[in-house]
């Protein structure tokens, strides 16, 4: 027996945080953030200032990375040394970080064991870019949530507007496609569809639709 796993990949801004999230509570599952676990690691580095291209010297970092999430009723806060990070780690100078550390093989093979175990009774929730191809590849379900980079543009820049911050929507689309470019051209883990994956393009899509969609996939699959 293996606890069931239900993987959500895609680019940032397809909307895989709001659904898994939402998918995790209705189930009562577990849930894995992997990109946090890379931001965690971004300001880490930035922290004890060691350079996204220095490789040995983030090794040791990824290893021991002392980061908790802890779940609250204003959601779950992410602690890092002891230090709740939450905000610092959602900051577009940090997500850059994230993209280059995520780059790396060895820090890659790092952080593995410690994503893998939180698969855990009931159930598990995994959201990133390699959850279905690499981390867990036996996965049930398997979902690979896109949509076109001028919509996902568009969506972060209504998050920011909202959240009071002054952003540019050229300078964003820019961002999202280096960002795209890297983490799909990358030798290691590159974001891809798994084989048994069901791709879902939400550029045309409501919360509530794309979630009826996995529920239906789910539905034939577990
Ligand atoms: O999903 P999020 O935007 O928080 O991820 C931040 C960065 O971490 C991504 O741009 C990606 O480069 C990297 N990442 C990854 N593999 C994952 C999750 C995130 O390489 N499973």
């Amino acid at each position: 027996y293996t606890e069931p796993v239900i993987t959500i990949d895609g680019p940032s801004g397809a909307g895989k945080g709001t659904v898994s999230t939402l998918l995790a509570k209705k189930l009562g599952w577990h849930f894995l953030d992997s990109g946090a676990i890379y931001r965690v690691l971004a300001v880490a580095s930035l922290h004890h200032q060691i350079p996204a291209e220095d490789e040995a010297g983030l090794l040791p970092l990824a290893s021991g990375l002392d980061v908790n999430f802890e779940t609250t009723e204003h959601g779950v806060r992410v602690i890092l040394e002891g230090e709740d990070v939450s905000d610092t780690i959602r900051t577009e100078e940090v997500g850059a970080t994230a993209s280059k550390i995520a780059s790396l093989p060895s820090i890659r093979e790092a952080l593995l064991r410690r994503q893998r175990g939180f698969k855990q009774a009931p159930g598990l929730v995994a959201d990133g870019r390699d959850m279905g191809t690499v981390v867990f590849p036996e996965a049930q379900v398997k979902i690979f949530l896109t949509a076109s980079a001028e919509e996902r543009a568009d969506r972060r820049f209504n998050q920011l507007k909202a959240s009071g911050h002054d952003v540019n929507m050229l300078r964003l689309l820019t961002d999202i496609k280096a960002r795209d470019e890297r983490d799909a051209n990358r030798t290691i883990a590159p974001l891809v569809p798994a084989k048994d994956a069901l791709v879902l393009d939400s550029t045309e899509l409501n919360i509530e639709q794309v979630l009826e969609k996995i529920e239906m996939f789910i539905e034939e699959k577990l």
